[in-house]
């Protein structure tokens, strides 16, 4: 057992009790967690993380809460975040060490401006570089997983660096999903004057693509499900595709809705729940299982749920 004062006890930085987590998801949807944690540094997160693991609290580390889905009954335990306590990062050559809490846009946009590339094509992802890490973030024929050089954990009360041959990476997966991830040593491509002006072409075709294509201006969490694996997808629809093939955009379950825009995103239109947003998950797993027997799995995170009910 764990109590309160021990909690606030040892952590230098904000601790909240009972803290909605509408307010820390893009989806802007969530009921409270238990203990919403903001270290201070790292020497701070890190006597949080030696403290919960001591206790047996269950702990999420969390970036910018893009990927996530958290339910309307909250999250037992302690949610921490990383953006102050893992916010640095330094540039040296084309060598880029950076903490999880980093913008992942940001560090895009920085390193592509110093003519190194590899991170370009990634900008218009909303995320942290830990939630990169953790998703295998990837956009327009990048991924995340081509740059990582090392990842900084915390196992077994203290941080651990490893190499990029110790992690499996693959299609939004990385075996360090259930670690918490501190930073990352990435190793970047310098650009030729050429390459740079090529890719900043690509890149903003990139964006406008993204501009066209997905609700940006309503809360949402990105992609909802994972595309399908070709060899189980003989349709080689895409998973929103699938679902506007579906007849399902624009349908309403209480205040979500799947999105004009994009069959694979769901919106909040103002007041939705999780339990509309599952409703809505459900209801497009069902039609895409009967139109194109094809068992859509999620991309998004699930928070505070006990069990996934279709
Ligand atoms: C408009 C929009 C567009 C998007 N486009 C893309 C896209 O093109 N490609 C793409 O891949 N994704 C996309 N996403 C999804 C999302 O931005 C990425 O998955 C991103 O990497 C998540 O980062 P985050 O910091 O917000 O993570 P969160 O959503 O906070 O967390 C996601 C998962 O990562 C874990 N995590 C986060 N930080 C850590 C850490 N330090 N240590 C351990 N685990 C951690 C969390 O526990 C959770 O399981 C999009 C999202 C939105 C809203």
């Amino acid at each position: 057992m764990i109590s309160t004062e021990e909690i606030l006890d040892t952590i230098r930085g904000e601790v909240s009790l009972g803290e909605s987590m509408k307010e820390h998801t893009a989806l802007k949807i969530g009921g409270s967690a238990d203990f919403y944690v903001d270290p201070l540094d790292r020497d701070d997160l890190c006597r949080a993380l030696d403290l919960f693991e001591a206790r047996n609290l269950p702990y999420r580390l969390i970036g910018r809460g893009t990927n996530l889905l958290v339910n309307d009954d909250g999250i037992r335990g302690a949610v921490i975040v990383t953006a102050r306590a893992l916010g640095d990062y330094t540039i040296r050559k084309n060598i880029v060490t950076s903490g999880a809490g980093v913008s992942l846009a940001m560090i895009a946009e920085k390193t592509f401006s110093a003519s190194l590339g590899g991170l370009e094509m990634l900008q218009g992802i909303p995320g942290t570089v830990g939630g990169a890490i953790a998703m295998n973030a990837g956009a327009y024929g990048q991924e995340f997983s081509d740059v990582v050089s090392w990842v900084e954990i915390f196992e077994n009360g203290k941080p651990r660096v490893i190499s990029r041959s110790e992690i499996e990476f693959g299609y939004r997966y990385s075996s360090l999903k259930d670690h918490a991830v501190l930073g990352s040593g990435m190793l970047l491509k310098k650009l030729s004057s050429a390459e740079h002006d090529k890719r900043d072409r690509l890149r903003r075709e990139a964006f406008q693509k993204r501009a066209a294509s997905q609700p940006l201006s309503m809360p949402n969490a990105g992609s909802i499900f994972r595309n399908p694996r070709p060899e189980e997808n003989p349709s080689g629809l895409g998973a929103g595709q699938m679902i506007d093939a579906c007849g399902l955009k624009g349908v309403h379950r209480g205040g979500a809705m799947i999105s004009h825009e994009h069959g694979n995103f769901i919106v909040n239109t103002g007041q939705a729940t999780a339990a509309d947003v599952f409703e809505l998950i459900c209801l497009a797993k069902d039609h895409v299982r009967k139109m194109f027997g094809v068992t859509l799995e999620l991309e998004i995170k699930l928070l505070g749920f006990e069990q996934t009910l279709c």
